[in-house]
Formats: C-alpha cells, sequence, structure tokens
C-alpha cells in the first residue's frame, strides 16, 4: 500500500515568507485587545467532547457533522471546533469568574471542523477570540463589537458591513419556537433529515440550514425581532443606541441566528462580500446562559470570533498593508578561515541587540556569498578577508544604494552599525512618509 505523507486536505502550511502577515494581525488584534483590557489564555487543543455537546448544542452543524473526536486509550477527547467553551471552561476551573467583574480575555488559537474544504473554509483554521464574562449591560456588547470593528479598521479592510441582532431569551424563543412550527409545519416533508429533527428539538437551526431547498422554505419564516420580550427590546434598542453614539454603522439582520446554540440576546457578524460565501470574517454574540450550563454560577457573558484565514484572504485582495517582512540586515561575506571566525564574532554581538545577522555556512566563493546576499535581500553587506583583518576594518556596504562607508571591526562595531541603521531609517522617513516608520523602523 502506498505510503501517504501528504498535509491532509483542508489544511495549510504557513512558509516563513508568509509569516509576516499572520504576525501583523496577531499584533494588531492582541494589541487592540490589551488597550479594551483584556488579557491572553491560552488552553488545551482538545477537551472532553462532552464540553461540546454542552456548549455547542447537539442539533448544531458542528457537533453533528462536523466535530474531530478521537480515541485515545479508551477515553475520547474533542479537537476544539470553536474557542468560547474551552475559555469558559477554564475560567470557571481556574476561578476567574469569582474575581473582579468583568473578567476578559483573548485568545489566538487553531480550530478545527471537518466541514468540505474550500477558500475561506478550512478543516484546520485558526481564530483570534475573546470573551467578557460578568456584564449584562448592553454597553459590553457595544464595547465588544467596537473592538471587533477597531482590529478590522486597524487591519485597513474596507467593505466590511456590521450585521446585528437579537435572538432574544429562552422566554421570549418559547414563543417563537411555536410559531417557527407553525410555519414549518406545512412543509416539513420537503425539509432536510437533519432539519425534520431540528423541527422538533430547536426550530431556530432551520434557520441555519445551508441546504438551497430548506432555505427557499426558510425564507418567508417568522423573526425572532417581532418576538423579543420586554427586556431583551430594551436591550436591543440600547445597543443600537450605543453603536450610533460611537458612529459604527450596522444592518439590522433578523437572518443571522448564528450557528451555536449557546447565543442569547445580541448576535453579530462582520461581513465582507468580497471573498464570495466565505465572506463573514468574524462572528459573536451574547451567551448569558452558557456559564451556568456548564456547572457555573449564573453570569452573563458575550464574545467573538475571528477567522483569520478569512482575514487574510480579504486582505490580499483588497492589498491591505502587512507589517514589513524580516530581512536579512547584514551579511558578512568571508575569504579564509580567520576572517569567517572574525563574522562569527561580530554577529555575536548585532543579534544581542535584535539585527539579523548572517554569513556563509556553505563554503561558497565570494562571488557566489555575494549572490546569495542579494538574493535574501540583505540591507548591508560587508566583506572581510586577511586585508581587512590585517587592518581592522572594512567597507560596510548599503546595497540599495550601493554606497560604501568604512567601519572599525572592534568593540564599538555594533554601535557604530547601529548608528548607520538609524540615520538610513531617517532617510527612509524623509523621502516617504512617517506611517512607514511604524512599519520598517520598529521592528528593524
Ligand atoms: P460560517 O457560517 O461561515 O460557517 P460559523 O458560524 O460556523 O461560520 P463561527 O463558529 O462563528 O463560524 O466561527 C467564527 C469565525 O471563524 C467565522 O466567522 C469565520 O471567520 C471563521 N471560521 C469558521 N469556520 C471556519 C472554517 N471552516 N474555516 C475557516 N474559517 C472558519
Ligand atoms: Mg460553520
Amino acid at each position: 500500500m502506498a505510503i501517504n505523507i501528504k498535509r491532509p486536505n483542508g489544511t495549510e502550511d504557513v512558509l516563513p515568507k508568509d509569516i509576516h502577515k499572520w504576525y501583523t494581525i496577531e499584533k494588531i488584534a492582541r494589541e487592540t485587545a490589551e488597550s479594551y483590557g483584556f488579557g491572553e489564555l491560552r488552553f488545551p487543543t482538545f477537551e472532553n467532547t462532552d464540553l461540546f455537546l454542552r456548549s455547542v448544542g447537539e442539533t448544531t452543524d458542528v457537533v453533528q457533522k462536523e466535530m474531530y473526536t478521537v480515541k485515545a486509550k479508551e477515553t475520547e477527547f474533542t479537537l476544539r471546533p470553536e474557542g468560547t467553551a474551552g475559555a469558559i471552561r477554564a475560567m470557571l476551573q481556574n476561578g476567574l469568574l469569582n474575581e473582579a467583574m468583568p473578567q476578559r480575555i483573548f485568545y489566538i488559537i487553531s480550530c478545527f471542523r471537518h466541514e468540505r474544504p474550500q477558500a475561506g473554509r478550512l478543516r484546520e483554521f485558526h481564530q483570534f477570540g475573546l470573551e467578557m464574562a460578568g456584564s449584562s449591560s448592553p454597553a459590553a456588547d457595544a464595547e465588544v463589537i467596537s473592538l471587533a470593528k477597531n482590529i478590522l479598521d486597524r487591519l485597513g479592510l474596507k467593505k466590511i458591513e456590521l450585521h446585528i441582532n437579537s435572538i432574544g431569551c429562552p422566554a421570549c424563543r418559547a414563543k417563537y419556537h411555536e410559531a417557527l412550527r407553525a410555519y414549518f409545519e406545512p412543509r416539513k416533508d420537503e425539509l432536510c433529515d437533519t432539519c425534520k429533527e431540528r423541527l422538533v428539538k430547536n426550530p431556530m437551526r432551520l434557520l441555519d440550514c445551508k441546504s438551497p431547498e430548506d432555505r427557499e422554505i426558510a425564507k418567508d419564516a417568522p423573526v425572532i425581532l417581532d418576538y423579543l420580550c420586554e427586556e431583551c427590546s430594551d436591550h436591543f434598542a440600547k445597543l443600537k443606541k450605543y453603536l450610533d453614539n460611537a458612529k459604527i454603522s450596522y444592518i439590522v439582520d433578523p437572518k443571522i441566528v448564528r450557528g451555536l446554540d449557546y447565543y442569547t440576546k445580541t448576535v453579530f457578524e462582520f461581513i465582507t462580500t468580497e471573498i464570495g460565501a466565505q465572506g463573514t470574517v468574524c462572528g459573536g454574540g451574547r451567551y448569558d446562559g452558557l456559564i451556568e450550563q456548564l456547572g457555573g454560577q449564573p453570569t452573563p457573558a458575550l464574545g467573538f470570533g475571528m477567522g483569520i484565514e478569512r482575514l487574510l484572504l480579504v486582505m490580499d485582495k483588497q492589498q491591505c498593508d502587512y507589517l514589513a517582512p524580516k530581512k536579512c540586515d547584514i551579511y558578512f561575506a568571508t575569504m579564509g578561515d580567520a576572517a569567517l571566525e572574525k563574522a562569527m564574532e561580530l554577529v555575536k554581538d548585532l543579534r544581542e541587540f535584535g539585527y539579523r545577522a548572517e554569513y556563509d555556512l556553505m563554503g561558497r566563493g565570494i562571488k557566489a556569498q555575494m549572490k546569495y546576499a542579494n538574493k535574501i535581500g540583505a540591507v548591508y553587506t560587508m566583506v572581510i578577508g586577511d586585508n581587512e583583518l590585517n587592518e581592522g576594518k572594512a567597507r560596510l556596504k548599503e546595497m540599495e544604494s550601493g554606497e560604501e562607508k568604512e567601519m572599525l571591526l572592534n568593540e564599538k562595531f555594533t554601535a557604530n552599525f547601529e548608528n548607520e541603521y538609524f540615520n538610513k531609517v531617517l532617510d527612509v522617513i524623509d523621502e516617504e512618509n512617517h506611517s512607514m516608520f511604524a512599519f520598517t523602523g520598529e521592528d528593524k
């Protein structure tokens, strides 16, 4: 039998040449979340399967069709299909919910869902997500939505719509479920098998069905907004007011129900039409019942998840700016063993200062070394041979301009190099504009 060691369908490799794109998203998301008072949480990739059954919900697509459940020595686990369940489990298990409220955490994680792979829909994908627990105020909803919007804005995304809806609380939903059942019952036989079951167990899930036939039937279904109780209706009205105050534009979209069962009241999505059907780059909402459902004290909470691969698709398409990829700052081309040893000595200090410094490890001739330096886009090069060693100085060449400058090969080398580098960055700012500084200067 042929051995297959290829990458599984629906997974991706990220190569060093593209990693700056991931760093850009992670850095901006992290910094924005921190500026809103969120701290990073790390938690396991797999959890007990029951955690997801209890939180995500047994009638959702995720649980019914998409979970990666693995058995290891009689114990069953599930690779997390989303972040909220594990994050809340960790907050509960570590007592965070007994501390000062609101508790605010964010995470950058991989998630696993057995879906049909296509652009923007993977089996292993990555999310930036966050959760806020303790506040039932619509101000918290506005805060979390504004945070998500801030990240998308700072990433430079354009043509993104914010869709919001309220799916009410269990009280208003009881009436709504009745209305949905009454609507779908006469056409029950035309529904897909999953939806037949949903009609009995969880009729709101019918609105989330991806089958075109079922969608057509659901087209004129009653909308939840007409069934909200007074409290839920007030909550939604206040949220809209806060968003208006913050000049965050939104579309009320009663079709959004979200793919996970734990949501209550506010749900929202940030959607772009730029990458086809997989246009939801961020989805979230309030889940006031979940913490209690997982064994904690009743605690209102909310959060969102952003698909990093989807963000990348949109950012590439819209040619958004990324942090500059790291380049080699200085490459030493060496002739002979003594020169190589000198280079080894010089890079030590440079690297400690954060520069990317390289020298030949392939035993190449000087011409081939320079060719390599060019290929990796070295900002500076320096040739060291016997002459340079004897004189204790060598020429630092700025590759773009070809300008050369003599530098002493002594203990001040790194300080002098830093001086040169800094002057070059200042020139770049003069020539281009100030925003360049953040991208090329800051991280060197
Ligand atoms: P969709 O309706 O697009 O399937 P969802 O409702 O299942 O999304 P959530 O569970 O809310 O998605 O996950 C939050 C975000 O994670 C989504 O908005 C999307 O950006 C991203 N995401 C979800 N599933 C995938 C996937 N299979 N591949 C890549 N990104 C995904
Ligand atoms: Mg989905």
